[in-house]
This record gives structure tokens, sequence and C-alpha cells, in this order.
């Protein structure tokens, strides 16, 4: 049976169906009689103690792999090791309420009181008794836990949707694609997806209703297509695809090492999207800097607020790693579909368009300063650039740079060293700051386009929404107009300006970029040497024609095929 959806990561894969579906469990307050209360004294701290094997099972398998992680699981078993909270939950029981009951009610008073203090460190501690409390109420209600941490071999998730959260703790080792029912190509999720590259089909409606746990199912995230139960034909077929598309794979990979440049060796600097520095390390060779340090990782990954000590040991990590080429830090970029499991946040009806990146930060500015403070103090040991996402007005980067410089006063005045030369930057992903380039180039030192958020607010179509991917593609002839005004400004007032969203690393696009003048494209690092590939087929001159092609079209769909003809013209020859 063939599923359509949308191929959001590239590959093919085929395995056994894991149903990723958080368990639901509905509560309400009920009595039960003195002797049931008896036993369930005794039921409670059996699974009390089944609670901390399993909690004590994911810190030891995460010790090696990822001990900041481990941590957490280690904090969970001191929360349910807490006397004063098993008293409560003992006296619930005693006074008859059903187990479940003691247990949502006695977790519910600690995280009213813990999410009423003033210091976010504690407050933010509300989640992780979020997390102990669900995992209790799990085992009263007898359903075995599902977490996308530790897989079987060959596995192929599905989802709903995939949160970033999720996407972090994946078992990158054992699954080997993921299908959700939402999401789009610029999710966070496929961003991720594509950099551990595994293969990612979005958009299938009710998979998770349709698919049973441990079903054989073939992804091919090339076609968009899922076949599920398939017969032997289908999986021969499917084994014949994978096979050439790796070996296409192979041809393109001894681009890696060399330098991306036109056929005329006019050099285009591509760098690598970092969220932490992973698998990414290994490629640091082959790219000529960090074009998008997504610093909301190490938040997300990190299960408290980091502290600055803690930040500035990430960062100082990936600068020393970095070895003298650029990083661009980005700061805090939370909001849309990317939250602090640890921070509670008011509900908003449009994240996309609320409090997100920035504007976040700067309702919050000590822990704006926070960052800031480590990002300078980081800035000794290379060459770092602070890039401010979200921007759509001029007083955004005015608020940004005074934060930025009060991080610096605030340094001095402890006696903390950073590079006082550190270059301050902007994404253009509000389509307002990009027509306000002018004025925009004038205060900082460079921008980066945020192709993805960029698209998305030029064509009012949520990048998440596998519905209205159409919506969003139909964008690209508007946007490349745009980024080439832009880029022309800033470029006038010699200031640099870079690609960083998804675009920049997709070979159709990169490119009209180039064409542009656009001299640095930073992407995922499944990205690189497909768009070396593609940017050794034409010369300079070659590029700025396609470029002037380009912006008189008006379709996409124009674009894409003008561009797949000159590329594959270009193989051929
Ligand atoms: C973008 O919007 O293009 C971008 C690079 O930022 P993010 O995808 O993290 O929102
Ligand atoms: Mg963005």
């Amino acid at each position: 049976m063939t599923y359509q959806g949308n191929g959001i990561s590239e590959g093919i894969a085929n395995g056994r169906i894991y149903r990723y579906l958080p368990a639901e469990i509905h509560i309400t307050r009920q009595s039960v009689s003195k002797s049931e209360a008896g036993q369930n004294l005794e039921k409670f701290q059996r699974l009390r103690r089944t609670a901390m094997q399993e909690l004590l099972q994911m810190e030891h398998k995460l010790q090696t792999t990822d001990p900041g992680k481990a941590k957490i699981f280690a904090a969970h078993q001191e929360m349910l090791e807490d006397e004063e909270l098993q008293e409560s939950i003992s006296n619930a029981i005693e006074e008859c309420y059903s187990l479940d009951w003691a247990i949502e009610s006695s977790f519910s008073q600690f995280i009213t009181l813990l999410s009423k203090a003033k210091d976010p460190l504690i407050s933010a501690r509300t989640a992780d008794l979020e997390d102990v409390k669900n995992r209790l109420l799990r085992l009263v209600a007898g359903v075995p836990e599902r977490n996308l941490a530790e897989l079987p071999p060959d596995t192929i998730v599905v989802a709903y949707e995939l949160l970033p959260s999720d996407t972090a703790v994946i078992d990158r080792e054992h699954v080997k694609g993921i299908i959700t029912e939402i999401g789009g190509v610029t999710s966070h999720t496929a961003i991720i997806a594509r950099s551990y590259g595994i293969p990612a089909v979005s958009g299938v409606t009710d998979a998770l209703e349709c698919f049973q746990d441990g079903g054989e199912i073939i992804i091919n995230a090339l076609s968009g297509e899922v076949i599920y139960a398939p017969t032997q034909e289908e999986l021969l077929e499917a084994a014949h695809l994978k096979n050439e598309y790796m070996k296409e794979k192979e041809v393109s990979k001894q681009f890696l090492v060399r330098p991306c440049q036109t056929s005329d060796h006019v050099s285009v600097k591509t760098g690598i999207n970092i969220g932490a520095l992973e698998e990414e390390e290994s490629l640091l060779p082959y790219v000529d800097y960090i074009g998008l340090f997504r610093t909301e990782f190490i938040y997300m990954d990190s299960g408290h607020m980091p502290t600055e000590e803690e930040q500035y040991e990430a960062y100082r990590h990936i600068l020393e790693k970095a070895r003298g080429k650029t990083v661009v830090l980005r700061t805090l970029d939370i909001g849309g579909d990317k939250v602090l499991p640890y921070l509670e946040l008011p509900k908003e009806e449009n994240p996309f368009l609320g409090n997100r990146a920035l504007r976040f930060c700067l309702e919050h500015e000590e822990l704006f300063i926070t960052q800031l403070r480590a990002a300078l103090r980081a800035s000794v040991y290379g060459d770092l650039w602070v890039m401010f996402p979200m921007i759509g007005s001029i007083g955004d980067i005015r608020s940004a740079l005074t934060a930025f410089e009060a991080a610096k006063r605030s340094l001095e005045k402890d006696r903390l060293p950073f590079d006082d030369g550190t270059k301050v930057g902007i994404m253009i992903e509000i389509p307002a700051i990009a027509l306000l380039a002018e004025e925009a180039a004038r205060q900082v030192d460079f921008a980066s386009i945020g192709t993805n958020d960029l698209l998305q607010y030029l064509t009012a179509a949520d990048r998440q929404n596998a519905q209205v991917i159409k919506y969003y593609n139909a964008g690209i002839p508007a946007v490349l107009r745009l980024i080439d005004y832009v880029n022309q400004i800033f470029t006038e007032q010699g200031k640099t300006v870079s690609v960083c969203g998804e675009m920049g690393g997709d070979p159709v696009y990169a490119p009209i970029f180039a064409g542009m003048g656009i001299r640095k494209l930073s992407m995922g690092m499944s990205r690189i040497t497909a768009v070396k590939q593609a940017m050794s087929c034409f010369s300079a001159e070659e590029l700025c024609a396609i470029k002037d092609c380009v912006l008189e079209m008006d379709s996409t769909e124009q674009i894409v095929s003008f561009m797949k003809a000159e590329i594959a013209g270009k193989r051929d020859k």
C-alpha cells in the first residue's frame, strides 16, 4: 500500500515501524476502599522502584554518548527520592485517594510552588517534575515507555510530528527513517534529519492510524512515497533505487575535499550550520567557516537554563575546534517550533508570529546578557561573529546592540577579557528589515539571509505545515528578487552577505546566489558536496547570466526546471 507525502530529508530506507505516541493519561479525582489504599501504598513504592530503574538505565546509556543528558536522568532520580514528595503521596493514599490521583495532586502542589519561584533556575525545574510525574502515572496505567533514545536496529519512526527536543535525543545509529503526519521542509525536524542524514517524509496523513508497530515499511524520501507492508518486488525495487542513489552520492563525494569554486576558480565560501558540534566536526577541514551556530540547541539539550559558565565552555569549545575559521554564533532563537522543556511560556495562538527569538531575549534581559557575556568571553579563542535572529525593525537592531554593549561593559567591570572587535550582524528573515536594508546595513557589520523564515513570512505560509507547502514554494521568485536587492545594498556599503537558510544549501539555488555576487553560503553538512559540485559546473560569468534569466522568471517551476536543465547540460559535457 503506497502513501504519498513530501520528502523533507533525502534518502531511501526500509525497516520496521516504531510509532511514537507519547502516552495520554487522563486522571480524575477518585476515592478507593481502605484495603485498596493499603495495597496502593505498596504499589506506589514498587512503581517508584521501577521508575528508578528506568531512569538509571537511561542515565547509564547516555553517560558515554551524552553526559549532559545523562545528568537530567540523574536529577529525575533525585526527585523520585525526595522524602517530602513521597510523604505527600503516601498521605494522600492513606486518605483513600486513588493512586493516580494521589500522585497527580501531590506533584501538582510541588509544581505550583516551584513555578512561583523568582529564580528562573528553580522555576525551570517544574518541567522535570512534570516528567517524573508522567513517568509514574504511565507506570500506574501500565503503559510501556515510548522514547526515541533507545530503539532497535533498522527502525522507521512514525509520529504525528517530532519536536526539536525529540530529534535531539533520537537514536541516530538505529533510526533509518522518519515519517510524520505534519511538518514542512524547513521545519527544524527536517533540518535536523537532513543534517543527520536520516531520510524523512512528512505530510503522510493518518500515518499513526494506518501503520502498525513492527510492520515493514519503505520510505523513499526522493519521491515522497511511503510503502507500507511492501511486496517482495517492491522491496527489490527499493533496494535497486537505494543502490543507484548511493552510487550518485559516491560520485559527488569527491567534491567534498575540493574548495568550493566556479569553473574559472572564483571561490564561494561554504559554511556549515551546526546546533552542537557532533558529526559535523569531521567536516570542518572541508568548509571555510561555521555560518550558523544555532545556540538554542545548547539550551534545548541541557535540561535546565544553561549558566554563563556552561555556555562559555560550549562556545569556547567550538571556537577552538574551528581553529581560526569564523564562527557565526546566532543568539537564542527560541519560540516558534522550538520550546525549552524547562521553561513554561504563555501559550500563543501563532507562535511563529509571536514572542520568538530576539523578541523573547529583549523581554528577558538577564538571560540575554548572560548569553552575550558568555559569547564575548569566548571570543578571545577564535574569530567570533555574533548574529541576532528575527530582526524586524531598526529599533530591534538598536535594542540588540544596546544589550551587546551592556554585556561588554559588565565584562569590563568584572575585568574579564573579550575581543572588542567582535563583529555583529543580523539575520534577514523578516521582510520588513529586508526592505530597510539601506538603514540596517549602516548599523551592523554583516547580514545573513535566513531563507526558511524569509519565505515563510513573505508568503504567509507556515514552514511547518505540509498542507501549504505549495504556497511556501511558490514564493521562490519573490524571495530571490528580495535577496538580490538586500545583497546589492549591503555590498554597496561594504558589508558581508551570506545565505544560511536551506536554499543556500540547495544545489538548484546556490548557483543563483553566487550569480548575484554572494560569496558565502552556509548549509547543513549533508549539502556541502552537492553545492560544491553544482558550483563547479559554471564560470562566474555564466552564473551572472543565469541569475539575470532567473530574476526575470515568475514561477518556481520555471526556475527549477531551468536550473536543472542548466546543471544537467553541464554535467553531460
Ligand atoms: C532561517 O530562518 O532561514 C534560518 C536559518 O533560521 P532557522 O531555520 O533556525 O529559523
Ligand atoms: Mg529563522
